[in-house]
């Protein structure tokens, strides 16, 4: 196995603590069974994982489940082994994400969180989270994270929403931005439902055109003057265009820049991906299998259309994870896919130049740091 392969993908690692959850997401695509990540094999990961750190590096663990939260005590029990160990090389920088449901969120973890400079994220559906997000008991659960939300925002008031659009629910996006913003959230990532479980038509994709222009104008009225709401699909699309990214820059790397570890110790390229057969690219015992990731790239072949189309450096044609929920392949787009990212993308220029016209000052900074 060539070094460089190992050295790249070791330096961003996210640990499947779990594939269990407490909640059944009406499109959630993961098995749920009772599966844990024992400590030895977390140790083993982060010991390979530092062993791959160098000076000056800057590293990064995620953990991810299943709901993560299940194995809270292991994470905390990783987070101060890792920072022992990573720490302790010359000028590293060592940052942790977790998204959760928010459901087993406390005081003591979230204090936890602070003191280790671990980036929060919570999935929440908005309006749409009681008929589509309840717990394994078939009970709504949009109060109780309602709760969790606030607890959050006291101490992270930059915390992160990752919404997911039910088809069911398109109709409901603009009311559940405006919900997220009447409890003080300012950033909001939104992803289309995708997968066996959920069906998008004509009539829900004419729902989401008619939505997404009152996001647009709910993006230009909450980032006027000095007012900051990030809705990153937006942030996204206007921040490829300023930074002119070739299409190289934004695809997702499939397993070059990131390596998910399952709960066995098993190596995959994403988390769609994870226990799928013939997506593995190896393990902590043999490290990382070069000829399978060679055969996982080089399925990625770039549709002839998207070739030629000006949109490309803008766009999320080459997710692998998206492709495959939506077409089976990992290079194929979907016709939904293609028309949301040119829907996406017209609204969002459309809102960055009346923004930048009225050089609302937030905003330009937001879109040119320094
Ligand atoms: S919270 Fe996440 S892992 Fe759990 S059921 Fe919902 S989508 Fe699946
Ligand atoms: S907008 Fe459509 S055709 Fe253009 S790059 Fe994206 S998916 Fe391909």
């Amino acid at each position: 196995m060539e070094k460089s392969s190992q050295e790249k993908l070791m330096k961003r690692i996210t640990l499947v603590v779990t594939h269990q959850c407490n909640f059944d997401c009406r499109y959630c695509l993961q098995k749920h069974e009772d599966v844990y990540m024992t400590k030895e094999t977390a140790i083993k990961t982060i010991d390979t994982f530092a062993a791959g750190i160098s000076e000056g590096d800057k590293a990064q663990i995620s953990f991810y489940g299943g709901e993560p939260l299940l194995q809270k005590e292991l994470i905390k029990e990783l987070v101060n082994y890792s920072c022992e160990k990573i720490l302790s090389i010359p000028n590293t920088k060592l940052t942790f994400e977790i998204t959760t449901n928010g459901l087993l969120l406390d005081e003591d973890f979230i204090a936890f969180a602070k003191k280790n400079k671990i980036l929060l994220a919570l999935s929440h559906d908005g309006l749409a989270q009681d008929p589509v997000r309840t717990d394994r008991g078939g009970n709504m659960t949009k109060e109780r994270v309602d709760q969790k939300l606030q607890m959050l925002l006291k101490t992270f008031p930059e915390t992160i929403i990752m919404m997911t659009v039910h088809p069911d629910y398109v109709d409901r996006i603009a009311g559940s931005l405006k919900f997220f913003r009447s409890q003080g959230v300012k950033s909001v990532s939104m992803v289309l439902a995708h997968g066996e479980r959920v069906t998008w038509d004509d009539e829900a994709f004419e729902k989401l055109e008619k939505e997404m222009l009152k996001v647009e104008a709910l993006y230009e009225q909450w980032n006027a003057g000095n007012d900051v709401f990030r809705f990153i699909p937006f942030d996204n699309k206007i921040k490829n265009y300023i930074r002119q990214r070739d299409a190289d820059s934004v695809m997702c790397h499939f397993g070059c820049h990131k390596l998910m570890v399952d709960t066995n110790g098993k190596y995959y390229p994403c988390s769609h991906f994870i226990g799928r057969d013939g997506f593995d690219i190896g393990s902590l015992e043999e490290g990382v299998n070069e000829e399978k990731l060679e055969s996982l790239e080089s399925k990625r072949v770039e549709p002839e259309d998207c070739r030629e189309c000006d949109l490309r450096f803008r766009c999320r044609h080459t997710c692998a994870c998206s492709n495959h929920g939506q077409t089976g392949s990992v290079s194929e787009v979907s016709a939904l896919q293609c028309e949301y990212e040119k829907l996406t993308i017209r609204l969002a220029d459309r809102a960055a130049s009346l923004l930048l016209n009225e050089s609302n000052p937030a905003f330009i900074s937001r879109m040119y740091p320094n």
